[in-house]
């Protein structure tokens, strides 16, 4: 099996990330049974990935950070010439290729709207951000054609939108995968998911109105290409997840990433899917995501204030729910607070007490 961690480096990482990547990696680790002694015999291929396609919010250096953090943390990857670690910039070609078979096939279309214009139309938003688009330039580019012709040529600013199936097929399907409308996935840690993406995700952006290609389509293209089959991250991509389904399907089908993309352990037309496991998002007592809190919890912070790596690896395992002696106070988030005191933990140790159960 191949995990991955995909950070995206627009700054030093926090508390959250470190939870997040100590998840994906005792998926992978523990993969394939326990070897005994030499912990590098233990799980599959773990990549690393620095998701810096999206340039306006890259901080430079960050992606050295994330190293030497995980590094610190004996949170290890596969070193592999061009796949691990792997950096966004650079693949534009690739991206490129993608975006344009989709475009070929029809499957995208211009969209003009500004941010207001999307917001004045929409359903209020859901927790999870996502903005179900209201299918303005759709309906524009159905009706009339030549009128979005003219724009382009005009040079009107727009962005480029994934069409999504219509209509509802209330048959389903239970495989993970996409029939028509809806998708169906089992995740590991919340079980079946059902998505109807007309409904539920609408025509999404795939190419920003600067050009940039957008983390939807180039994590798809990049899990495809790099043969990651466990994905392991966030609850708040349980959603999006029903979304990169889909475009997987859509990209294998016109022949995207070759024959490996399509091939089904049961010789089903569907291409193969990673498996899913989304980790509750972690609050602070108060209800703040950690990942939109302070300086306070970003690891450079705590390693100058001298907190050692096993305390980080004891407190994100705790939070993961594995059975760490001594445990800590639920209320107790932050290592501001005196009570922070998390039980010390290697990542070898948390390891070994990782089990899916
Ligand atoms: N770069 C994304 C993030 O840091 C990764 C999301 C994913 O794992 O697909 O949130």
């Amino acid at each position: 099996m191949t995990g991955r961690f995909a950070p995206t480096p627009s700054g030093r990482m926090h508390l959250g990330n470190a939870y997040a990547m100590l998840g994906a990696w005792l998926v992978e680790r523990a993969r394939g049974g326990r070897a005994d002694g030499d912990g590098d015999a233990r799980g599959g291929r773990m990549l690393l990935r620095i998701e810096d396609i999206d340039e306006p919010r890259v901080m430079a250096g960050a992606d050295r950070w994330i190293m030497d953090d995980l590094d610190w943390l004996g949170l290890d990857w596969s070193a592999e010439e061009g796949v691990s670690p792997l950096w966004q910039t650079g693949r534009q070609a690739i991206y490129e290729e993608a975006f344009d078979l989709l475009r070929q096939a029809g499957l995208v279309y211009p969209c003009f709207c500004s941010r207001a214009d999307i917001r004045a139309a929409s359903a209020p938003q859901e927790g999870d951000g996502f903005v179900v688009y209201p299918g303005t330039c759709r309906r524009l580019i159905d009706d009339d054609p030549s009128a979005v012709r003219e724009r382009l040529a005009a040079g009107d600013r727009h962005s480029w939108r994934l069409r999504m199936p219509e209509g509802h097929d209330p048959s389903g399907n239970t495989a993970n995968g996409s029939t028509g409308s809806i998708v169906t996935f089992d995740d590991m840690i919340y079980g079946p998911q059902r998505f109807d993406l007309a409904r539920d995700v609408g025509d999404t952006v795939i190419r920003r109105s600067d050009g940039i290609f957008s983390y939807q389509l180039v994590v798809v293209v990049d899990d495809l290409l790099t043969g990651v089959d466990d994905i392991v991250r966030g609850r708040d991509l349980l959603r999006s997840t029903a979304l990169q389904i889909h475009l997987r399907d859509l990209l294998a089908g016109l022949g995207f990433g070759g024959d490996g993309a399509r091939e089904t352990a049961d010789g089903a037309p569907s291409p193969r899917h990673p498996g899913y496991a989304h980790l509750p998002l972690i609050d602070n007592a108060a209800g703040v995501r950690l990942a939109k809190r302070t300086r306070s919890l970003d690891l450079g912070y705590l390693r100058s204030r001298g907190v050692a790596a096993e305390q980080v690896v004891g407190y994100c395992a705790a939070l993961l729910g594995l059975p760490v002696r001594g445990g800590f106070a639920d209320d107790v988030t932050t290592p501001e607070d005196p009570r922070f005191r998390p039980v010390p933990l290697t990542a070898a140790e948390a390891l070994d007490l990782f089990s899916w159960e």
